[in-house]
C-alpha cells in the first residue's frame, strides 16, 4: 500500500509517497509560498525532478497540484488516486489530548483545534492540510501523528513547572516536548541495536538539528525531554536561545523598549548559535568560521556542546544510569566535530570514542569502541517513514 505523508506549514507543504511494503520513497516534494505566489518541487524516484512556479492561493490548491503531479503521465508515479491507501498527517501539538497517533474523524479535528492555542503557528496549518486532503480524497483514511504524543508518558515531576498549580489546571502550562516522532523512531532502533527491545532499558536520544532536543527514554517510554511548553526551551539551537532565566525577558523588554512578544521573537529567531556567533545558524558555517579563528563561532560551538552534555548528565542522573546514547538529525548525523565535543564530556560514564567511526557521516554508526561501557550510536532519523508506519498500523 502507498502512504501519502503530509507535513503542512502555514505557507508550505512537504510530502512523501512511501510504499509501505518496501518502505521506499516513491516520490517526495515541497510546495512553497502558498498564499503568496507558489512553487512546486516534485521529485519522483527514478525520474527527472519537476519544478513548477504556479499560483497557490490556498492549501487545497497546493494539495491538488501535488496529487496531479503524482498521477501525471510524464513525472507521475501512480496511475490514479486509488493507489494511495492512506494519508498520514504530521501534527505539531496534541496537548494532553493525544498520547498516540489516531485515525482522523470530526471529533479528532475538533480536539486538534482545541490545541491551537498551544501552537498557534502550526496546528491551524496542519488542520488546513487535513481539510484539503479530505476534500480531494474523501474516501481515503487519514491518520494524525503528533510531535508531542511520545512525551505524554513523562511523569508529573518532570512535566510540571515550579509555578502555581492553577496555571497547569486552568491554562495547561506544562512541559510538552517536541520531536516525539523522531525520538520514538530513533529510540526503537537504538533498543534493537543494543538488544533491549523488551525489559528494562535506559537510553538518551540527542536530536540535534536546526531545532534540537534531548530525551530520556526509560523502558521504551519518554520520561523527560529538553523542550518544554514550546520548542524554545532546552538546548541552544540554530536561532533559538534554549533555556534562559525568564527574568531576562522582562529586563530586555525594558532596556530595548520593546514588547514581550518582540523579545520572544528575538529568542526564537535571532538567538542561539546564530546570535552568539554573529556568523550563521548553520553548523557547517560555524565550524569553518571557528577553524578560521573566529572566537565567537568557537564559543558558540562550545556552548552548544556544553549544554547538550549537561542534559545528557542530568538524564543519566534522573534514570540512575544510561545504557546507550544516540545522535540523530542534521548535526547529530553529520557533524563529527560537534559529536566529538559532546562525547568529550562522557568519560565518567565509561565512554571511549572510536575516532575513525566518528569521521563517517550520514549513516548508522557505532561511535563507541568495543571496550566502551557506554554504547553511543549515530542513527539517522526518518520522521516521514515513522509517520507512514504509524499510519499503516492504525488503518490495518
Ligand atoms: P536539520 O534541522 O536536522 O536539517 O539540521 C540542520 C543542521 O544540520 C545545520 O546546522 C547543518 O549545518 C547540519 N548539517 C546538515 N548536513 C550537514 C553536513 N553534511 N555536515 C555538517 N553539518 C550538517
Amino acid at each position: 500500500m502507498n502512504i501519502f505523508v503530509v507535513n503542512c506549514g502555514s505557507s508550505s507543504l512537504k510530502y512523501q509517497l512511501i510504499d509501505s511494503v518496501t518502505e521506499k520513497v516513491i516520490a517526495k516534494g515541497l510546495c512553497e509560498r502558498i498564499g503568496i505566489d507558489g512553487k512546486l518541487t516534485h521529485n519522483p524516484t527514478g525520474k527527472d525532478k519537476f519544478e513548477e512556479t504556479v499560483d497557490m492561493p490556498d492549501h487545497k490548491t497546493a494539495v491538488s497540484l501535488v496529487l496531479k503531479a503524482l498521477t501525471d503521465e510524464a513525472h507521475g508515479v501512480i496511475k490514479d488516486l486509488s493507489e494511495i491507501g492512506a494519508v498520514g498527517h504530521r501534527i505539531v501539538h496534541g496537548g494532553e489530548k493525544f498520547a498516540k497517533s489516531v485515525v482522523i474523524d470530526d471529533g479528532v479535528m475538533a480536539a486538534i483545534e482545541e490545541c491551537n492555542d498551544l501552537a498557534p503557528l502550526h496546528n491551524p496549518a496542519n488542520l488546513i492540510g487535513i481539510s484539503a486532503c479530505k476534500a480531494l480524497m474523501p474516501q481515503t483514511p487519514m491518520v494524525a501523528v503528533f510531535d508531542t504524543a511520545f512525551h505524554q508518558t513523562m511523569p508529573k515531576k518532570a512535566y510540571l513547572y515550579g509555578v502555581p498549580y492553577e496555571y497547569y489546571n486552568d491554562y495547561k502550562v506544562r512541559k510538552y516536548g517536541f520531536h516525539g516522532t523522531s525520538h520514538s523512531f530513533v529510540s526503537k532502533r537504538l533498543l534493537q541495536l543494543i538488544g533491549k527491545e523488551s525489559g528494562p532499558s535506559k537510553v538518551i536520544i540527542c536530536h540535534l538539528g536546526n531545532g534540537s532536543s534531548i530525551t530520556a527514554v526509560k523502558d521504551g517510554c519518554s520520561v523527560d525531554t529538553s523542550m518544554g511548553f514550546t520548542p524554545l526551551d532546552g538546548l541552544i539551537m540554530g536561532t533559538r536561545s534554549g533555556s534562559i532565566d525568564p527574568a531576562v525577558v522582562q529586563y530586555l523588554a525594558s532596556k530595548l523598549d520593546i514588547s514581550l512578544d518582540e523579545v520572544i521573537d528575538i529568542l526564537n529567531k535571532k538567538s542561539g548559535v546564530d546570535g552568539i556567533s554573529g556568523v550563521s545558524s548553520d553548523f557547517r558555517d560555524l565550524e569553518s568560521a571557528s577553524n578560521d579563528g573566529n572566537e565567537r563561532a568557537t564559543v558558540a560551538l562550545e556552548m552548544f556542546a556544553y549544554r547538550a552534555a549537561q542534559y545528557i548528565g542530568s538524564y543519566a542522573a534522573a534514570m540512575n544510569g544510561v545504557d546507550a546514547i544516540a545522535f540523530t538529525a542534521g548535526i547529530g548525523e553529520n557533524n563529527a566535530t560537534v559529536r566529538k565535543m559532546i562525547c568529550s564530556y562522557l568519560g565518567y560514564l565509561g565512554f571511549e570514542l572510536d575516532e575513525e567511526a566518528n569521521s563517517k557521516r550520514g549513516e548508522e554508526i557505532m561511535l563507541s569502541t568495543a571496550d566502551s561501557k557506554l554504547k553511543v550510536y549515530v542513527i539517522p532519523t526518518n520522521e516521514e517513514l515513522a509517520i507512514a508506519r504509524e499510519t499503516l498500523e492504525l488503518i490495518k
